[in-house]
């Protein structure tokens, strides 16, 4: 499908090595070196993905992805130096949906891209269930891939809207946080299960005027989540 891959990497080496890695498997890849090229290109050349160094001259890899994600929900994966960034990114929920740490193997990194944009457009493109769950002013638009909330689009990441779907799809059960990690993570991904309590706060966020007295997702001690449906 050629799929337009947005990197912003300042070091020209790493930049350019991604890109011929890339350019072999198939991608047409555009390349920014600052974060303020980063933010032009990507308004400018609509990605379907971005990959995104932290450390850039102008504007940092927790901006730019900041921005695209209150704007889009392409796949943001994002190429930390450290493991303590790969934390804070965690830490911060910024909306990114996959971290790679350097220095990376150029397969690890293809693997990861391939696996991102294919649930991206599964996700994009589902034919079999083209369900609209609505419950409270809260939308959940499968094939539009949307979330509206009251008739607000409320923006959300790749993995935020796969665990809203998934809750609600399965409305009035509790879902243990294992479940949750397997079902949207699968076995091999990066993470573990305090990821799924991060995400479920930022989802929280977004949709719950009270976050501390859920409307819509209710946690089950002990257990994890329940999307509280309509019975
Ligand atoms: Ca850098």
């Amino acid at each position: 499908m050629n799929e337009k891959i947005l990197v912003v990497e300042d070091e020209k080496e790493i930049a350019a090595l991604i890109r011929d890695y890339l350019t072999a498997s198939n991608y047409k890849v555009i390349i920014a070196s600052d974060g303020e090229e980063g933010l032009n290109l990507f308004h400018e050349e609509k990605p379907q993905l971005a990959i995104l160094d932290i450390m850039l001259p102008k504007k940092d890899g927790f901006e730019i992805c900041r921005t695209i994600r209150s704007k889009s929900n392409i796949p943001i994966l994002i190429l930390s130096a450290k493991k303590e960034d790969t934390d804070k990114i965690i830490g911060l929920g910024l909306g990114a949906d996959d971290y790679i740490t350097k220095p990376f193997s150029p397969r690890e990194l293809i693997a990861r891209v391939q696996s991102q944009l294919r649930r991206f457009t599964e996700l994009s493109h589902t034919q079999d269930k083209d369900e609209v769950i609505s419950h409270n002013g809260l939308v959940i638009d499968a094939t539009a891939y949307t979330v509206t909330l009251n008739g607000t689009v409320i923006p959300f990441s790749v993995k935020e809207f796969e665990i809203l779907l998934y809750l609600a799809s399965n409305a009035n059960q509790a879902l243990s946080r294992e479940k949750i990690f397997d079902e949207i993570w699968g076995y091999n991904e990066f993470g573990d299960i305090n990821t799924v309590t991060v995400h479920i706060r930022k989802i929280r966020e977004k949709i719950e005027s009270d976050p501390a007295n859920p409307k819509f997702i209710e946690t089950v001690w002990g257990i994890g989540y329940k999307f509280k449906g309509e019975k």
